[in-house]
């Protein structure tokens, strides 16, 4: 009753975890990590396929960047972004931010993280909306299963039913379709035909609910956590202009997508969209340190300059907001990332990663392969002509994981998908290591349950 296991179980609450899955297989208690690796309290590796939460992308023990935070911890080791003052850290790292943003010229906003990080957008939209005398523009656009965090906004605008045991979402915050055409296109639909009709629902909704009542629209480039769902053909393409013709904002949730998973450094570029402001958090610190940032493009940074200067604040931000630690980490990961060969890695190695899930992808259980870069998804099926889902009480996906994680190999259960997102470091040996972990544990899953 003393072991790590049993004392995680007793005193701490765990989050967004299948508590009949860690009832079944236990709790994993770690203690270091080595590149991609992390081992356990009874010295167990296991090989992290889902890079912690999608943000260890240089793995566990980064020299560079342990570097950074310690040289930054030693030279001025906190403070705040209030009243005028900031760390040099945070100065360089806004710079930095614009440099490697999509916009010509930006500003950027400090959270402690991603689920701040949306929330305080909504908030700059509801501030600069008022101070333009147009409060009623509150409601917000986002889509089902997409997810952008926690606090009672953010989970307000993530797409999920689970929220609906806290009373949410709070009222105006309105839920779209999910882009995914595989499990929501409807028989003899085409790609394209389903894109037009997930824009005619926005454009519909847009109208009855009144377009002077809409703040801004959310969207994730591809939905990590919704299952790593890739946007269909031409989606953002027939939603954006949408959204300028009724001058809503397009908000890029690239707390995922951003520096690198989709294979640039923004999801944005990869489907080919030009947002008016970007949320980034995770990747952003390589996962060293916790914090997330909104990135305003011009006409944005602009109005919330001019509505900030009429009311002579931004009466918002956090303690840790801009911490200069922080900043010194997000300022060498990013040049780690994108010029220390993390994200050629991803570029070199993504084809690989692709080809090797598309070979155990032919497990006739596995209904759908998706993905991009280095985020991808296998959905387990039933029956794969007809898309059925398996049942009973522990889903299929949650045993995959179980039976990975005893295999040495961490991936992510996520409703009937298992979630693969490598870090950026992963050699080719390591890679073929995760694919022959997964494919054991699928085959002995999917033989105990057929
Ligand atoms: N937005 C997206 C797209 C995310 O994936 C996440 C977290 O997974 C968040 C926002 C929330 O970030 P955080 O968990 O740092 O609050």
């Amino acid at each position: 009753a003393n072991s790590w296991e049993a004392k995680a179980e007793e005193f701490s609450l765990y989050g967004f975890t299948d508590l009949p899955s860690v009832h079944e297989r236990g709790t994993v208690v770690l203690t270091h990590g080595e590149g991609p690796y992390i081992f356990d309290t009874h010295g167990r590796r296991y090989l992290d396929a889902n890079s912690g939460l999608w943000n260890m992308v240089a793995g566990f023990d980064h020299p560079g960047l342990i570097e950074a935070a310690q040289k930054q911890y030693a030279r001025f080791p906190g403070y705040h972004a209030f009243f005028g003052r900031m760390s040099d850290q945070t100065v360089l790292l806004s710079e930095k931010l614009v440099e490697v943003s999509p916009f010509e010229r930006g500003r950027v906003f400090y959270t402690n993280s991603g689920s701040e990080a949306n929330d305080t957008m909504v908030k700059i939209l509801w501030f600069l909306h008022g101070a333009e005398g147009k409060p009623q523009r509150r409601k917000i656009l986002t889509r089902w299963n997409g997810y952008h965090g926690v606090t009672a906004v953010s989970a307000s605008m993530t797409g999920k039913p689970y929220n609906s045991v806290f009373g949410l979402p709070l009222p105006g915050f309105i839920h779209l379709g999910c882009p995914h055409y595989w499990r929501f296109g409807q028989a003899g639909e085409t790609e394209e035909q389903f894109t037009a009709r997930l824009a005619a629902e926005l454009e519909a909704t847009i109208i009855k609910e009144g377009p002077d009542t809409i703040a801004g629209f959310f969207a994730e480039p591809v939905m990590g956590a919704g299952g790593v769902i890739p946007p269909s053909k031409g989606y953002f393409q027939a939603v954006a202009p949408i959204l300028k013709k009724y001058g809503i904002p397009l908000i890029a949730d690239e707390v995922i997508c951003g520096f690198g998973r989709t294979g640039n450094t923004w999801g944005s570029q990869t489907y080919d969209f030009m947002p008016d402001a970007i949320i980034s958090s995770k990747n952003m610190t390589a996962g060293f340190f916790p914090m997330g940032a909104v990135i305003l493009g011009p006409e944005l940074a602009d109005r919330v300059q001019a509505a900030s200067e009429a009311i002579e604040e931004f009466p918002h931000g956090f303690t840790a907001s801009g911490h200069p630690v922080g900043c010194a980490i997000a300022l060498k990961a990013i040049d780690v990332v994108m010029n220390e060969g993390l994200a050629d890695n991803v570029n070199r190695l993504s084809p690989r990663l692709e080809a090797g899930l598309a070979e155990i992808a032919k497990n006739p259980n596995i209904g759908e392969l998706r993905g991009v870069g280095f985020m991808w998804a296998l959905e387990a099926v039933k029956d794969k002509a007809t898309k059925t889902p398996f049942d009973g009480s522990l889903s299929v996906s949650e045993r995959i994981a179980n039976t990975c994680t005893d295999l040495g190999l961490i991936c992510r259960p996520l409703g009937q998908s298992i979630v693969l997102c490598p870090p950026f470091i992963l050699t080719e040996p390591q890679m073929d290591e995760m694919f022959e972990k997964l494919e054991a544990a699928l085959k002995k899953v999917f033989a105990e349950v057929a």
